[in-house]
């Protein structure tokens, strides 16, 4: 009997066997999308295997075949599935959930919600109509020629499409459209849509400019990879407005002159308009931006689009990496440093790491760009795993900003009042309106205040369900709140563990400082953005904002960081530079690193020279003095080998297991269970010094207690990989012995401590 091995989107380690039955026998393959009992539920699953023989008593059939259509079938192409089945094995992950990650939404469940979306059609968000194609159920009476053939296979094989886009790729698409209407094999409908923000507005087709000496040979070894088919990884540090996007465009016209796709990943897509421009300037409207504001029946064309080759890029944040690129020849990760490639629920999976993997089934190219590279990425290059290409200034010449530290210990309030707006901060501000240009200040707190603080007994004002102080948020209506679990309340009239009405607010949020600055330079236009402030389209508001010189000084959360090519910039302000390196991570003077280079990196893209003060309590730490010089190389060199001193990542593997519970003992308990658990299986593993297994905990999280649960965890560390996956499948075969109601989780190169 033909068997099909089913991953299905239950948490189960194992496939499932099914019958093939005869009448599928000869379309059903490896990737295949098919419909399976399960109990009394119907799947939607993958097939990962196919075999002869016994079959296991009482097998099913398959109920169904998904996807019948050649371009669309099978469902995951050979290289994804293998892919997928490699992260599934390297997370410890159930196979057929990490399958889920690369399948399209189901139809009918999308069917549904597109006529719900289409009378909901939101206030606000500006609506466009569009001619558009379906084919009917019917078969065809009699044959048909040329064009009208290959549409309605197209129209079949893609579901519903907007005429325009049949018309740009068959002349005379409307009469065929016509014809196959009065047959009865199509139906045309006007609908209106939610105008996808990404394409609001058309973007002007630019001309390629003339490469840099280090952009061209970057190009060059690039597409010398792809014509090898060489599976390549390239580590692409070029400095802040160095032109790095420039390279990864000629390196998708590379990719195509091979008839390959491309995926591009992006740390935030919400926050990468501009990046998205540029490349509808280089390509036309054919690229998938793949975002959340996408409705399903967009998400599912572009899927559809995508498996038949019809779009051959693709553009999104972390889980744009399963896209069904049709012959995938090159994967660029932008910004690889940054930590929101790591996925922090569900399958714990690192965007930048797994697109070196899948570029190497797909024996693709896959680029990883940064002003500031991860130590993870430098020691690539280091141990011969990835090729480094260098751009070492910026594409047009203009000067990398001078950069000053501000000692905010020998420092006394500024004019404002307020110390964390030192005199020369306040000066730098002056000067930038005085010569009308612009400046970005950031500070890594929203709200008003981050603190309220009980002047009588010092209690902070804390969150009932996590273990952090609540933040104060004076716009719409004065009201505490938690950053972790969006609790709400209004300001407390007393301190609720001594009842004294005294409270105080402590510290500095960016409302806060968006306030100050509005009353001390009234002349100056403020604004802010942050989580507060920005959902996706204001995003784009206030940067259109910013581009159009309608905003002088701009105060910003990281947001403000990333990317962002503001050629009126000429004055970035960090306010307090030791938030970040306070944390309780290995990574926190890395991270710290990155953000002030980044920051930094925003200021004189244009002509003018750009200028960035950095306030610091801390101006010797190693992270500031680097970042001072714009010396990534000097700093990377020493933060690896203190790297290699105390034995943490690059230079070890570390786990993590999580434990949580809303009881702080049976947490506790549970963690203790796995510690020993893990402890043995490590001891029994053994091996040399440094490559045994370390067991650390069990401890509380930094983060102790969120939405009501308490979190313990264990830390695992070896040098030696294979080590340290014994002792975590030990920890996985154990999971199922804590106590119930105990969620535990293993997470492997964790990001987030
Ligand atoms: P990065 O991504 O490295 O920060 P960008 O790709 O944003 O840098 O490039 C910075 C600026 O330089 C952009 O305005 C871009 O259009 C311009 N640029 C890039 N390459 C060239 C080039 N070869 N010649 C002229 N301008 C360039
Ligand atoms: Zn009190
Ligand atoms: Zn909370």
């Amino acid at each position: 009997m033909l068997l099909a091995h089913v991953a299905l989107p239950v948490p189960m380690p194992h496939p499932y066997s099914y019958a093939i039955p005869a009448r599928l026998a000869a379309r059903v393959a490896l990737g295949s999308r098919v419909l399976c009992s399960l109990g009394s539920r119907r799947l939607v699953g993958v097939v990962v295997a196919k075999g002869e023989g016994d079959p296991p008593p009482k097998v099913k059939p398959l109920l169904d075949l998904l996807d019948d259509e050649p371009s669309l079938s099978p469902a995951l192409p050979e290289e994804l599935l293998a892919f997928l089945r490699d992260l599934s094995a390297y997370y410890l992950a159930p196979i057929g959930e990490v399958m889920r990650l690369a399948l399209p939404p189901i139809e009918r469940a999308v069917a549904r919600a597109l006529e719900d979306s289409l009378f909901e059609t939101k206030k606000g968000i500006s609506a466009r109509k569009v001619q558009t194609v379906i084919a009917t159920d019917s078969v065809e009476a009699k044959a048909l020629g040329g064009q009208a053939a290959a549409i309605l296979a197209h129209v079949r094989a893609i579901g519903e499409t907007p005429l325009t886009r049949l018309e740009e790729r068959w002349k005379s698409a409307r009469a065929a459209v016509k014809k196959l209407a009065s047959l009865g094999l199509v139906t045309t409908s006007t609908r209106e849509v939610a105008a996808d923000s990404f394409f609001a507005s058309p973007a002007p087709r630019d001309v390629p400019p003339e490469l840099t000496a280090p952009q061209a040979a970057a190009t060059e070894a690039i597409a010398a990879s792809l014509a090898a088919k060489a599976a390549t990884t390239f580590s692409l540090h070029g400095v802040t407005g160095s032109g790095k996007t420039e390279v990864y465009l000629r390196a998708i016209v590379a990719a195509r002159a091979q008839r390959r796709g491309s995926i591009v990943l992006v740390p935030e897509i919400a926050l990468t308009p501009q990046l998205v421009a540029r490349f509808r300037a280089r390509f036309g409207d054919d690229v998938a931006v793949l975002h959340s504001g996408l409705l399903p029946r967009e998400r599912l064309a572009m899927w559809k689009r995508l498996r038949a080759g019809e779009l051959d890029v693709a553009i999104g944040a972390r889980s744009a990496l399963f896209a069904p690129v049709r012959d995938l020849g090159l994967i660029v990760v932008d910004e690889e440093h940054d930590p929101s490639f790591k996925q922090e629920e569900g399958i714990r999976y690192h965007a930048r790491d797994m697109a070196i993997l899948r570029a190497h089934r797909a024996s693709a190219v896959c680029i990883l760009g940064s002003a500031t590279p991860s130590l993870e990425t430098e020691h690539l290059c280091r141990t011969g795993k990835a090729k480094k290409l260098v751009l070492p200034d910026r594409a047009r010449a203009q000067a990398m900003p001078a950069v000053e530290i501000v000692d905010l210990r020998r420092m006394g309030p500024g004019p404002t009042g307020d110390k964390r707006i030192s005199l020369p901060l306040h000066r730098a501000l002056e000067a930038t309106l005085a010569a009308r240009a612009q400046a970005i200040l950031f500070l890594n707190r929203r709200g008003f205040s981050p603190a309220v603080r009980c002047e009588a007994c010092g209690e902070l004002c804390a969150c009932p369900s996590c273990s952090v102080a609540l933040t104060f948020h004076k716009r719409h209506g004065e009201r505490l709140r938690c950053h972790y679990c969006d609790y709400e309340t209004p300001f407390p009239e007393r301190c609720a563990k001594c009842q004294s009405p005294s409270l105080a607010l402590e510290g500095l949020g960016t409302e806060k400082l968006e306030e100050t600055l509005s009353a001390a330079f009234p002349e100056a236009r403020v604004a802010r953005l942050d989580r507060d402030v920005a959902t996706g389209r204001t995003v784009d508001t206030v940067l259109g904002r910013m581009r159009a010189r309608e905003i002088d000084i701009l105060v910003g959360t990281q947001m403000v960081t990333k990317g962002h090519d503001l050629p009126h910039v000429t004055l970035v302000g960090v306010i307090n530079a030791d938030a970040a390196l306070s944390l309780p991570d290995f990574r926190a003077a890395e991270r710290a690193f990155h953000l002030l280079v980044q920051v930094a990196g925003r200021a004189g893209r244009g002509d003018a020279p750009g200028r960035v003060l950095i306030q610091t309590y801390t101006p010797d730490h190693p992270a500031i003095v680097h970042a001072l010089r714009h010396d990534v190389n000097a700093f990377i060199e020493r933060e690896l080998a203190d790297r290699r001193e105390v034995g943490y990542p690059p230079y070890s593997r570390v786990a993590l297991v999580r434990v949580d519970h809303p009881e702080e003992s049976v947490a506790r308990d549970a963690c203790t269970l796995l510690a020993e658990v893990a402890r043995q299986a490590a001891e029994a593993a053994g091996g040399e010094a440094d490559a045994r297994v370390q067991v650390l905990g069990p401890a509380a999280a930094p983060l102790a207690r969120l939405r009501q649960r308490f979190r313990f965890r264990i830390m695992l560390r070896s040098s030696d990989r294979a080590m340290l996956r014994r002792t975590l499948l030990a920890v996985e075969r154990a999971r199922g012995q804590v106590a119930r109601g105990v969620r535990t989780a293993i997470d492997i190169d964790p990001v987030q401590l």
